[in-house]
């Protein structure tokens, strides 16, 4: 049969599309080529905002279309928290996927980047936020397994893995090992590689994994933090579980041992309780802290969520727009700063393969964006260049 598989979402939803794909090849079917009608088409679907669930549907509506005769198979986030998605259609099958059991994956984004299951699912349950609901508990693939992995997307050409999961830092929940000793065995495949790691809570990125990096040999001087709100009392209706303390506490240290590192920081705006005096305290702390970008994220009402249980003030949407807005400013702020700042330096940048116009691109250890002509015996190759 011919497949189709369609993603929305998030990297780990790529990563168990493309490990799907794969089974499915395995076991005799073919990819339907781009333009050829599917035997089934696969939707994977992603519920983390209001947003994403529109997305979804529109989704599902634009392929049922395009695809007359295919029986469609929704599964993924969505799927598992709306069980009927209000669609009604006979060719449509709605398969959640196990929120029990670890499935492990990787895809590659192009020929450099693999982007490497490690943990799934979440015990956090903070108050505004979906996601364990969709995929159940924490649980990962044991080190052994993420290695093995790990040096097959390196023997397939992958110049850069980026470690992924919904709560990475609770590595090691399932098969009582932990995050920082995954990061060792990580650190000595080959000779020509890096890592990064993505979104790690800030009360999981200890000392200990801060300093590993800044001394590996391997891992990015890059960082992607959630810190969600910069106000203790909104912290505190979130129950996230760190106060905005420890949080400048974390980032103080990782500047202390690499000053050229790269800090993502993912910031919230809009939930409910955020009074304008705890949004001004927010503003004012973010404005403080050394890091390099924000990723800025408007709540949005999530049903079955406890934020909607709470006794809280709602902020209207046009005010958690507005809020938005002042961060994203602050954000090109930081970046623009963070780039002055490493004006000149030498660094390592490793070359994409996509072309646009007559130039190459590629990022730096630290997540710098360079650009130079195109030259495909360049596509895939660490090079080191003055930023
Ligand atoms: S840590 Fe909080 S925000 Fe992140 S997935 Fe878990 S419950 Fe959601």
């Amino acid at each position: 049969m011919k497949i189709r598989i369609v993603t929305l979402g998030c990297k780990l939803n790529f990563a168990e599309s493309s490990a799907l794909m794969n089974t499915l090849i395995a076991k005799g079917h073919e990819r339907a080529k781009a333009g050829e009608e599917a035997d089934v088409v696969i939707v994977n679907t992603c519920t983390v905002t209001d947003t994403a669930d529109k997305k979804d549907r529109q989704a599902i509506h634009r392929l049922q279309r395009e695809n007359p005769n295919a029986r469609i198979i929704v599964t993924g986030c969505y799927a598992k928290r709306d069980s009927r998605l209000g669609i009604s259609d006979s060719r449509l099958r709605i398969i959640p996927k196990s929120t029990e059991t670890f499935i492990p994956a990787y895809s590659r984004e192009d020929r450099t980047r693999c982007f490497l299951k490690v943990q799934d699912g979440c015990n956090y349950f903070c108050t505004y936020c979906a996601i364990p609901y969709a995929r159940g508990r924490s649980r990962n693939a044991s080190i052994a397994e993420v290695v093995r992995q790990a040096q097959c997307a390196l023997i397939e050409g992958a110049k850069e893995i980026v470690l992924t999961g919904v709560n990475i830092g609770d590595f090691g929940r399932s098969t009582g090992e932990t995050f920082i000793d995954l990061l060792r065995a990580l650190d000595d495949l080959q000779p020509d590689y890096r890592v990064r790691i993505g979104s790690c809570e800030p009360n999981l990125l200890t000392d200990e994994i801060i300093d590993f990096v800044a001394q590996s040999k391997h891992f990015a001087p890059h960082f992607h933090i959630p810190l969600q709100s910069g106000s203790n009392e909104v912290l505190k209706i979130m129950h996230r579980r760190y106060t905005r303390e420890l949080f400048a506490e974390r980032i103080e240290h990782i500047r202390r041992v690499m000053p050229h590192a790269f800090i993502g920081v993912d910031c919230m705006v809009g939930v409910r309780g955020e009074k304008q005096e705890y949004f001004d305290d927010y503003v004012q702390f973010i404005q403080s802290l050394p890091v390099s970008q924000l990723h800025v994220f408007t709540y949005s009402e999530r049903a079955g969520t406890r934020m909607l249980e709470m006794d809280l003030e709602v902020i209207p949407i046009a005010e958690r727009e507005r809020r938005s807005k002042i961060l994203h400013a602050i954000s090109e702020d930081k970046l623009q700063t963070f780039y002055a700042a490493h004006r000149g330096e030498e660094r390592t940048v490793l070359w994409e393969s996509k072309k646009v116009t007559s130039l190459m691109y590629g990022f730096t250890e630290n997540y710098i964006k360079v650009s130079r002509p195109y030259d495909p015996k360049k596509v895939n190759t660490f090079e080191k260049v003055i930023v």
